[in-house]
């Protein structure tokens, strides 16, 4: 695309033809405030927030709605810009409950952040505030705070225009305006979630996360979904090695700026439910142990059989590294050729045109790379190593043909584990780097967001312990320089 040449705050700029100047600004570095503005929303201009003075323009020009043209010089920080802004400030703020202390915005609130910068004016307000209705359930686990809603429409036109679905309106006029879904419906679209991200003040929170956390206090890793094979880019925020929410991060090739609430919400399986020590069969009981009196005892089973009949199943939500170590053990360690794979089946899958695939496997294309069969074609073996669960069916599959669970890696208790011989617990992505390859053939990375819970350890140690105690060299499987 063409390039069109301006100068902005007196720095010469090129950028390509088409771009708004919030955008072409911000590729400087300068920011130029705004509330309604979403780059991922289509343009309502109605905040006023990000109006700038543009030379030979008679009246000041709102950034978000304006093109970049030749030789257009802008200027943000001239006194006359400067006082708009605290204008702007000062009527959003009139009848505003300033809830700052228990609001769960507060940290991330572009009214508090921006009155920090462009208005720090004490209130001449002295009449009574306009009061609304707060705690609204709009349905889809989102909350509404009538009185905190600065009526920038980015909801509305997130649910009409991204998620296909004409749910929010604006009611009323003037300072008794408000947000409503219409007469007896509910907030219910897929993507709901993203209408709190995309909230700039602390209006719509979500109702899983209000009040369990200040923002202040999470840290937040890059990572990617494992709810389905489409791969999300989201951030995980989460503190004491416990997470408290996933939200979207911009990738312009996957999700944009959005995710999809199954995905939003389907984080509890690293905070519950999880598998925490080794276990192992003793005199018909199930103990815990330590890893390496597990990994032993695994290996002492393992030398009793015959190795070419012990089958592995690997699972479709693990990532490459993990997949190809399991692999090459199954393959150059325990030297079988029964190499299968379990996946998460779900009934009547959701699936739609924008996000959401009917696979809900996050790895199931690097499991196509690998040619593992799936568990349906077992046909016979003295028993099976089970990578990271194995669905209802499969499981079903393993009892029909007498086929024995020697062990399983397992992050979460699920109904196989008291069949197994050996427990041995694993870390879940938000625990572990590594790379997810999604529906598109996109290898995408995720990142350790903290140590791993309890006493589980990374499949690749499992795997090197049990090589050793085979009697094997280890080569240090997680380490596989793949990619
Ligand atoms: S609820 Fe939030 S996103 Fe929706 S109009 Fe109000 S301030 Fe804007
Ligand atoms: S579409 Fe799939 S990958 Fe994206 S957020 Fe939803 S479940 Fe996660």
């Amino acid at each position: 695309m063409a390039k069109v040449n301006l100068t902005i705050d007196g720095q010469s700029v090129d950028v390509e033809e088409g771009t708004n100047l919030i955008e072409a600004a911000r590729q400087i570095g300068v920011e130029v405030p705004h509330y309604c503005y979403h780059p991922g929303l289509k343009i309502d201009g109605n905040c006023r927030m990000c109006l700038v003075d543009i030379e030979k323009s008679p009246k000041p020009q709102i950034a978000c709605n304006t093109k970049v043209a030749p030789g257009m010089v802008v200027h943000t920080q001239t006194d006359k810009v400067k006082k708009m802004r605290a204008s702007v400030m000062e009527f959003l703020l009139i009848n505003h409950p300033l809830d700052c202390p228990t609001c769960d915005q507060a940290g991330e609130c572009r009214l508090q952040d921006y009155y920090m910068k462009y208005d720090r004016i004490p209130s001449r307000f002295e009449e009574t505030k306009v009061h609304k209705d707060k705690m609204i359930d709009l349905g889809s686990s989102v909350m509404l705070d009538q009185e905190r809603c600065i009526a920038c429409t980015r909801c509305i036109r997130f649910c009409r225009d991204v998620a296909g679905q004409d749910e929010l309106a604006l009611a009323n006029r003037g300072d008794h305006v408000t947000i409503t879904t219409f007469p007896g419906k509910k907030l219910s679209n897929p993507y709901a979630g993203n209408v709190v991200d995309i909230c700039p003040v602390g209006a719509l929170t979500s109702d899983e996360f209000r009040f369990k956390k200040r923002v202040w206090y999470l840290k937040r890793t890059p990572s990617v979904c494992t709810g389905c094979s489409r791969g999300c880019n989201i951030e995980v925020h989460h503190e004491g090695n416990k997470i408290y929410r996933l939200i979207p991060r911009y990738n312009p090739n996957v999700n944009q700026y959005w995710m999809c609430d199954e995905g939003r919400h389907g984080y509890h399986f690293v905070n519950d439910n999880r598998v925490l020590r080794a276990q192992i069969i003793k005199n018909g009981a199930m103990q815990e142990v330590s890893f390496a009196e597990a990994a032993a005892y695994l290996a002492s089973q393992l030398k009793t059989m015959n190795s070419s009949e012990i089958a592995t199943i690997s699972h479709a939500g693990e990532t490459n590294e993990v997949l190809k170590a399991f692999d090459e053990f199954s393959k150059n360690v325990l030297k079988t050729d029964l190499r299968y794979y379990s996946r998460n089946e779900v009934k009547n899958p959701s699936s739609d045109t924008i996000l959401r695939t009917a696979d809900k496997n996050p790895n199931q294309a690097y499991i196509n790379d690998l040619k593992l069969k799936p568990v349906s074609e077992i046909k016979n073996a003295q028993a099976a190593l089970v990578l990271n669960g194995l669905s209802e069916a499969d499981f079903e599959i393993l009892k029909k043909k007498n086929i024995p669970i020697l062990a399983i890696f397992a992050a979460n208790v699920g109904d196989a584990l008291p069949h197994a011989s050996v427990v041995c617990p694993i870390p879940t992505f938000a625990e572990q780097d590594g790379h997810l390859t999604n529906v598109n053939a996109v290898v995408q990375k995720i990142s350790q967001a903290f140590a791993p819970r309890g006493e589980s350890r990374l499949v690749g140690e499992w795997l090197d312990a049990i090589t050793l105690a085979l009697g094997m060299s280890a080569k240090k499987a997680e380490a596989v320089s793949v990619f």
